[in-house]
C-alpha cells in the first residue's frame, strides 16, 4: 500500500480484529445499490436486507446492523 490507511478504515480493521465488528474494512452496501439500483432520492437505509438477517439467524450471528455505506444513503450532503 502507497497510502496509509484513513484513521477510519484502521479504526474498522482494530475493531474487526477484536472481533467487535465483521471483518468488512469497504463501506458496507445493501444489495440493491451493489447491483446499481440505487435510491433515485437518497435515503438512509441499512446495508443488511430480509436476506442478510435471515442468514445471520440461521447461522447464529448477531442480526447485522449498520447503514448502507452507499452515497445514495446519505442525505446530509445532498440538496433537497
Ligand atoms: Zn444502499
Ligand atoms: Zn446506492
Amino acid at each position: 500500500m502507497t497510502r496509509p490507511p484513513t484513521s477510519e478504515v484502521a479504526a474498522a480493521l482494530v475493531a474487526a480484529l477484536r472481533g467487535e465488528t465483521p471483518a468488512i474494512i469497504c463501506p458496507t452496501r445493501c444489495e440493491p445499490c451493489m447491483y446499481d439500483q440505487h435510491y433515485t432520492a437518497p435515503a438512509p437505509h441499512p446495508w443488511a436486507g430480509p436476506e442478510d438477517i435471515e442468514h445471520a439467524r440461521a447461522t447464529g450471528q448477531p442480526e447485522p446492523t449498520g447503514s448502507c455505506g452507499c452515497w445514495c444513503a446519505q442525505t446530509e450532503t445532498e440538496q433537497r
